[in-house]
């Protein structure tokens, strides 16, 4: 007998993967056809070009790189990085982590910039490392870190790390789609990033974007590329124009990137960042009219992520499954040295809406009141927060 496997109703309010549009699932559900097909390559080549108008940028290489954000992430370091290259990398959370283990396993001397969690790394630190490792060839930094909930501002980035001869890498996974990324106007080299976040598509692709002067780095490598499928010298005589054949573009993936690449055109780029700030700062109000602590200053906070401090005596686990089970709600637990201590929630595209927050801050108060944790009602001060901001709004609109 079959079993029973229908997928509930949820709402998606983990940092990923976030809601996906109807019409994105819809245009998954288009018949395929080969990758080589006239047809198919004409929606590669508007694929290409509206990923470079979400990075702000005209590199000629930029295309969607077949795996998850991660793959962007081995995509920029294989490619750009050589046994014994120094690498430093900013840790200032999981992400950056990842990067700093993925860099030590292609044979870099990485050097790890220790940030404490919920923290910035500033300019003059970074000055500072780079003073102290002139040999640098890469230095590699998460914008958006998922883990803690951090903006990193990267503004005078660029300029001292070409100065030191360094390309400049950044993960843009929880940021592109939520928050500006001006790659050209930013200085950013090798850029990746991933379609589950703020663009609201099913994961399992990685925007990712290189401009010519890593392009030239790449042509004077010195070692093969250590990898097969991610061989971007390859990979790019499929996304370039001789449209040859290396490994078989995932066709409905990209279907459904276009679409949600497409919505995001309608709504504008502006628009767009504007609303996440307008929900993620309701949140923030209605989370703090609860009595409820935010983990990052207000200063760096992220508006895609908002990570909250879990109240004393109270059990992630339980809460989460609570919510889960009785409002079909998903937010995430910590990870690494946050994990059991914080929750996550994701405001990322088509999360990013005031009425789904409203309803996470009712349950939440309904579950964590069963918990024997009476709190205030967040509810009235989301809503301050979001007509405050919706004035504004309309001012901006008819400005
Ligand atoms: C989610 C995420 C990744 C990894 O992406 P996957 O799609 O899970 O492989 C990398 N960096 C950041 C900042 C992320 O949020």
């Amino acid at each position: 007998m079959a079993q029973n496997l229908a997928i509930p109703s949820r709402l998606c309010l983990a940092p990923g993967p976030s809601p996906v549009p109807f019409r994105v699932r819809q245009a998954m559900a288009n018949p395929v056809i080969g990758h080589l097909d006239p047809a198919f390559l004409a929606i590669v080549d508007a694929v290409q070009q509206d990923l470079r108008d979400v990075f702000g940028t005209a590199n000629r290489v930029t295309l969607p790189v077949s795996g998850t954000g991660s793959a962007g992430m081995e995509m920029s370091l294989t490619n750009f990085v050589e046994p014994g290259d120094t690498v430093v990398v900013i840790r200032q959370g999981v992400f950056g982590q990842r990067m700093a283990e993925a860099a030590e396993k292609l044979g870099a001397q990485v050097v790890a910039v220790d940030i404490p969690w919920g923290q910035i790394c500033s300019l003059e630190e970074l000055s500072r490392v780079l003073a102290a490792h002139p040999q640098v060839r890469l230095v590699a930094v998460v914008m958006a870190e998922t883990s803690t909930g951090v903006y990193q501002p990267l503004d005078g980035w660029a300029e001292r790390i070409h100065a030191a001869g360094a390309l400049f890498l950044v993960d843009t996974v929880t940021a592109l789609g939520g928050i500006p990324v001006e790659v050209d106007r930013q200085g950013f080299d090798i850029v990746f990033s991933g379609t589950q976040k703020c663009l609201s598509a099913p994961p399992g692709l990685a925007p990712f974007t290189v401009n010519e002067r890593a392009l030239e780095r790449l042509s004077r490598r010195q070692h093969p590329v250590p990898s097969w499928y991610l061989d971007l010298l390859q990979i790019r005589e499929y996304w370039g124009n001789a449209r040859l054949y290396h490994h078989t573009a995932p066709i409905s993936m990209i279907y459904g990137l276009k679409e949600a690449l497409t919505i995001i055109q309608e709504e504008g780029l502006t628009a767009r960042y504007r609303r996440h700030r307008q929900v993620a700062e309701s949140l923030w109000a209605g989370l703090e009219a609860m009595g409820l602590e935010l983990m990052v200053p207000r200063t760096h906070r992220l508006t895609t992520v908002t990570t909250v401090k879990i109240p004393d005596g109270i059990e992630d686990r339980v809460v989460r499954q609570r919510l889960l089970n009785e409002a079909g709600i998903e937010i995430a637990g910590g990870l690494g040295q946050w994990a059991g201590k914080i929750w996550r929630i994701g405001v990322m595209g088509e999360g990013a809406d005031i009425s789904h927050m409203m309803r996470l801050l009712v349950e939440l108060r309904r579950i964590l009141h069963d918990l024997g944790m009476p709190l205030p009602s967040g509810v009235e001060a989301l809503e301050a927060q979001y007509v405050a901001w919706e004035r504004e709004s309309s001012e901006w609109r008819a400005g």
